[in-house]
């Protein structure tokens, strides 16, 4: 058997006795919350409510509406009361970059007297060593090597000992097959058909969750997607795929900035293609881009550039600029990238 045990048992014990001692909460994942962000946050916001806890669920933006059915979304706030009682315990989930957080980011690390940041992205700059952001009392739980934050909050709750009900199960289950692309990517391992296998014996129904999660799309969504993959091209032999939306094709569509989950995927998938990305101009000169590559490419190292982040396979950044430009830019790195590997092997 080759489970990944959780690495660094005495920083997630830390964690685990810094949650336990903590009677007042706010818990907050990234901005534009997808199911691993949204299901920690709320798997281990509905532990925490039923151990008795005093838990804020606190995100900037609103849930997806493809994310509304999560159990515990109606406990979901935008606002937070400013400043922050005492005592309270900020949890970050599946970010660990203050920015990720939005606007509210730095008065709630400055205002929250204990941080536990849980979470599974290369991190830029550590946030509890940012003099930015340092903080006193900040206990960093980043383990790379896990496929979703959501496994994390697993080994927090059973590291609490507290019981898994069906709700957090299926939270817990819906962040693993989100960020493993329901078992398809790289990340995808033993421990996580393992885990997955424990959250149904816990009442997670495989079949309702990813129905929810990816039979559930809009006519808008599909609309625009019929737009979008009109944009498809391929550079370099075909090993890098683009797709680009417009403002205008969301106008057309009636489709949102939130119904582009997994566009980026419909160019990854083509046999030649080594990186993928999606260019989204939503409002003309906010530009998001989503990076994926199949094998050897870094594209947390190339979002890193532009400001963003992510994993070795799947990340992303935000720009304001057209999207010729960011579209010309990126190519020439990738080029440049390219370049670099093609000479390193010969
Ligand atoms: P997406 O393409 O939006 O699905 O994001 C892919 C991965 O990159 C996810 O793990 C995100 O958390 C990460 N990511 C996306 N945008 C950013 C950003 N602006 N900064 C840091 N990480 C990001
Ligand atoms: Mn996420
Ligand atoms: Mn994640």
């Amino acid at each position: 058997m080759t489970e990944i045990l959780p690495k660094d048992t005495k920083t997630l014990k830390a964690a685990v006795d810094a949650i336990n001692a903590s009677d007042r909460l706010l818990l907050t994942c990234h901005v534009k919350p997808d199911g691993d962000a949204l299901g920690s946050l709320l798997g281990l916001g509905l532990a925490l409510k039923d151990a008795g806890k005093d838990v804020t669920f606190f995100i900037e933006d609103p849930a997806p509406d493809t994310l509304q059915f999560l159990p515990g979304a109606q406990y979901l706030v935008n606002e937070v009361a400013n400043p922050l009682p005492e005592k309270t315990t900020l949890v970050v989930l599946d970010c660990n970059e203050p920015h990720r957080i939005g606007k509210q980011a730095q008065r709630l690390i400055e205002q929250a007297s204990l941080i536990v940041i849980l979470d599974h992205h290369l991190s830029q700059i550590p946030f509890c060593a940012d003099p930015k952001t340092k903080h006193p009392h900040c206990i960093s739980y980043i383990f790379p090597d896990i496929f979703a934050a959501g496994a994390i909050v697993l080994w927090v709750i059973k590291g609490l000992g507290w019981p898994i009900t069906e709700d957090i199960a299926t939270n817990l289950y819906a962040a693993i097959l989100s960020d493993t692309g329901c078992f398809r990517h790289s990340n995808t391992n033993e421990t996580a058909f393992r885990m997955a296998g424990d959250l149904v014996a816990h009442g997670a129904n495989p079949y309702a969750v990813a129905n929810k999660l990816y039979q559930n799309y809009s006519l808008c969504r599909q609309h625009l997607l019929g737009l979008v993959l009109r944009t498809i091209e391929v550079k370099r032999q075909g090993k890098i795929g683009l797709l680009q939306a417009t403002p205008e094709m969301f106008r057309i569509s009636g489709a949102t900035e939130h119904d582009t989950d997994d566009f980026v995927g419909c160019v990854r998938c083509i046999d030649t293609v080594e990186v993928a990305i999606f260019i989204k101009e939503v409002y003309a000169g906010q530009v998001s881009v989503s990076l994926r590559s199949k094998s050897f490419f870094n594209v947390a190292k190339l979002a890193k550039e532009f400001g963003g982040g992510g994993h070795f396979h799947a990340a992303g950044f935000r720009k304001t600029g057209t999207a010729a430009e960011i579209r010309e830019i990126l190519l020439n790195k990738i080029n440049a990238c390219f370049k670099d590997s093609e000479t390193a092997d010969a």
